[in-house]
């Protein structure tokens, strides 16, 4: 095992690391962040930020203007663009675009990309991704999905209501998922602009970090024609299977960035406060904090590593990034309710980017699969005999 990185890539991480700290950082309590998400006119500038400094869409291929990375380079430069919470609009690489971006790659036909994907990877536009239904629709059990798209000729006609649509508000087009006549699923893309796609309000949410914030959307008559189809007729889940590890790793490696800084404050915070005559770091009780938060923070990056290098194998890495996911996600919870303990009463307050993070950070157990469900397929494979090609 090496774990050096390229030279190359070493050097793009430095390069993000400057620009968060330099551009992205100074710009956090800029009033444009609502709690929806920053303004489309903030985000407009982030963008610009990161094109000037050749960063924008690095996930993408050369092709659609980006750098190409392979999942092992994002796993690096994505946990940087983290650090700060602004930093993945900035790279548009925050959810769900991003991870739109890389299914489109995978399975849009030329002519999608170009209507939909460039304008995307060049930051113009914004979508979303349409799965998640109230009661008794799919949530953490796709397969309870509700929403329908009947054949009418040349045209699908799409009935049904999503809700914690990340970004919707302001999405220029949006990936669905509905089932046929024969109950099969199938992903469409449609502009947000047609008759028939409502967004009927957002949703009042612990996290502000997400443009467009989460919405709840419905589907009156909606009609697509057949050619907006994504992938094929009838293979929605197994197209949803192409975007699912890959999205969830890459929210996995943005949250370490975050808890990364939170960790970086709190340290900073333990080296200087006094208490009872010394520093708080030296104080056992904080500095067995501080290690247990340097712990998860390798575990983590180990198993997200990990991952993204069996995806680069050309696997699914479906049970590797369920098993990443869990272990990111409650890692990168402990290590920033860690550092809200460690600064004192500051450390629920907006003295600090902690707390925002804290509250930021929440959801992340819960959505692309929430701890339980990944447990619960996890076990399922052990059970089972869990097969390995490495
Ligand atoms: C901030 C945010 C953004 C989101 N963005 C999007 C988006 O852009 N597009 C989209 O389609 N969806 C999105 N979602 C929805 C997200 O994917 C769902 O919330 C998630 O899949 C869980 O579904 P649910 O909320 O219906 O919970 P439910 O299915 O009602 O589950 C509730 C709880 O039950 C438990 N549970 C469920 N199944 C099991 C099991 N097998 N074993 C043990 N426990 C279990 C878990 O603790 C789970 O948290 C978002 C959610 C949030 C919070």
């Amino acid at each position: 095992m090496n774990f050096d990185l390229p030279q190359e890539l070493a050097a793009l991480q430095e390069k993000v690391r400057r620009f968060i700290a330099e551009k992205i950082i100074p710009l956090e309590r800029d009033a444009r962040q609502t709690p929806h998400g920053p303004t489309e006119d903030f985000r407009r500038e982030l963008i610009a930020k990161a094109k000037a400094a050749g960063l924008l869409s690095p996930h993408v291929s050369k092709e659609f203007g980006g750098l190409g990375l392979d999942h092992r380079s994002k796993a690096v430069i994505f946990e940087e663009a983290g650090y700060s919470l602004l930093g993945p609009v900035a790279l548009n690489i925050f959810a769900p675009d991003e991870g739109n971006m890389h299914m489109m790659e995978e399975i849009a036909t030329p002519a999608q990309k170009e209507r939909w994907l460039r304008p995307l990877a060049a930051g113009e536009t914004r979508s979303c991704f349409c799965m998640t239904e109230p009661h008794p629709g799919a949530g953490s059990d796709p397969s309870m999905l509700q929403t329908t798209a009947i054949q009418d000729g040349d045209h699908y006609v799409i009935n049904g209501r999503k809700w914690f649509i990340t970004g919707a508000n302001g999405a220029a087009f949006a990936i669905i998922m509905a089932k046929l006549e024969d109950g099969r699923a199938t992903m469409f893309l449609s502009d947000t602009d047609r008759p028939g796609f409502v967004v009927e309000r957002s949703m009042d949410t612990l996290d502000i970090c997400f443009p467009g914030g989460h919405g709840v959307v419905r589907f009156d008559d909606l009609r697509v024609p057949a050619s907006d189809i994504l992938g094929e007729l009838g293979e929605g889940f197994k197209y949803a299977q192409v975007r699912l590890s890959p999205a969830r790793l890459t929210h996995c490696m943005r949250w370490l960035g975050a808890a990364r800084r939170a960790h970086d404050i709190a340290t900073d915070y333990a080296r200087r406060r006094q208490a009872f005559g010394k520093t708080l770091g030296s104080h056992e009780g904080v500095g067995f904090m501080l290690a247990d938060n340097e712990m998860d923070i390798h575990s983590a990056r180990l198993a997200i590593w990990h991952t993204a290098w069996v995806l680069d194998k050309g696997s699914l890495a479906l049970h590797e990034s369920s098993v990443a996911k869990v272990i990111a996600a409650e890692a990168a919870w402990r290590i920033v309710d860690r550092c809200v303990q460690i600064l004192g009463g500051q450390g629920v307050t907006r003295e600090t980017v902690v707390a925002r993070i804290f509250a930021d950070m929440r959801a992340f157990r819960i959505y692309d699969g929430p701890s339980e469900v990944h447990r619960w397929s996890i076990a399922k494979r052990v059970i089972k005999g869990i097969r390995r090609d490495y």
